[in-house]
Order: C-alpha cells, then sequence, then structure tokens
C-alpha cells in the first residue's frame, strides 16, 4: 500500500525556495539559521535523527532529482568518504571556514573591513551578488548573509555533484549537520551504544 504523503514530505520545495530567493534578496539567506538550529535541538532534545530521517527538505531535494528526475548515476560513494576520518575531517573543515564567516561578519560590525557583497562559491570561487541587495540592512547583518548563503549554496552544489556521482543522498553520508547529529545522539544513547558493543 502506498504511504500517504505527509506535510513535512514537502520540506524540500522550502529548500528549493530558498536557494532561489538568495537571487532575489540575500537577506532571506538569515532563513538558513534554521536549519543549522533546528536539528541540532531535536537531536539534544530527543536523542534521534528525526531532522534527518523526516525534516531535512535538501535531503528530499536530492532524492527527487536522483530518483525520480534519474539524474544519479546510483553508484556506491567511495569507502574512504563513509570513513570517520573523513566525516570529522570535513566537519572540522566546514566548521573552521564557518567561523571564519562569523569573523569577516564582526570585522564588517566593527568597521574594521568593508562589507563585500559576494557569494563564496566552493570556499573559493567569488561571485559578484550586488543584484541581490538592495539596501537598508545593517552592513554586518548583509555580510552575515552572504557568507551564510555562501555556506548553503556551497553544501548544496557538493550535495548536487555527489548526487550525480554517486547515490541520490550520498551527501548525507559526510554531511557537516549530519555528523554532528549523530554524534550528539550518540552521547545521548551512550548506555544504548555500550550494550550493542
Ligand atoms: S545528513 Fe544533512 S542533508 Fe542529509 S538529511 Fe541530515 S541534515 Fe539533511
Amino acid at each position: 500500500m502506498k504511504k500517504s504523503k505527509k506535510w513535512y514530505d514537502y520540506l524540500w520545495i522550502a529548500s528549493l525556495l530558498y536557494l532561489t530567493l538568495g537571487f532575489f534578496n540575500i537577506m532571506f539567506a538569515w532563513f538558513g539559521l534554521l536549519c543549522f538550529f533546528i536539528p541540532l535541538i531535536i537531536s539534544v532534545v530527543s536523542g534521534n535523527k528525526a531532522y534527518c530521517n523526516r525534516y531535512c527538505g535538501r535531503g528530499q531535494l536530492f532524492d527527487i532529482l536522483g530518483k525520480k528526475l534519474k539524474l544519479s548515476r546510483k553508484k556506491d560513494i567511495p569507502k574512504f568518504i563513509k570513513s570517520k576520518w573523513f566525516r570529522y575531517g570535513f566537519l572540522t573543515f566546514f566548521m573552521v571556514m564557518f567561523i571564519n564567516m562569523l569573523v569577516s561578519t564582526y570585522m564588517v560590525f566593527r568597521g574594521a573591513t568593508d562589507m563585500k557583497e559576494v557569494v563564496t562559491i566552493l570556499w573559493t570561487f567569488k561571485a559578484p551578488w550586488s543584484f541581490a541587495y538592495e539596501g537598508g540592512f545593517n552592513p554586518w547583518m548583509v555580510q552575515f548573509a552572504f557568507g551564510f548563503y555562501s555556506v548553503m549554496l556551497t553544501s548544496t552544489i557538493l550535495g548536487i555533484i555527489t548526487m550525480i556521482l554517486f547515490k541520490p543522498r550520498s551527501w548525507c553520508v559526510y554531511c557537516p549537520m549530519g555528523t554532528m547529529t549523530q554524534g550528539i545522539c550518540r552521547i545521548k544513547n551512550i548506555d544504548v551504544y555500550r550494550k550493542n558493543q
């Protein structure tokens, strides 16, 4: 029997909308913080990965692109990407770059540097993005929006590349949020893990 769809099965639309709105007004990037805090709150409070299993619009989007639109080669992801050192190494790298983005925001807040209207893709390529900002906000808020959108766009691009090369949700294997929430769930359920070892 076909499972009836729930409201959360459509959260991929929110993910798509988020990425699209970043082309029109960069300040919408602030909404991305929801994808940062909600998974952490769920894992800390409930000790489970309900966010990944149900509410992650980005994961759903990769499923749709890979399975329904058949854009995925559906190959196994290389073993080294599944390894602990790669997943935690990538999480560390991601967090360092995230802190770097927060430092840039702080520098603008202090007036030490000027706001840069660019979106940095894959931590390297700086794409001019002034078309998505028309003024009216405090510069540090705008700097944060550009930085956060860069993080979201970069992770989506990586997710799409791995979706095409491997299985649709291969990004989930090394997604920093997934690694963090998994770590939190492990700590919260340490007794269960010990019993099973
Ligand atoms: S691992 Fe990341 S992309 Fe995958 S479902 Fe969880 S939060 Fe979403």
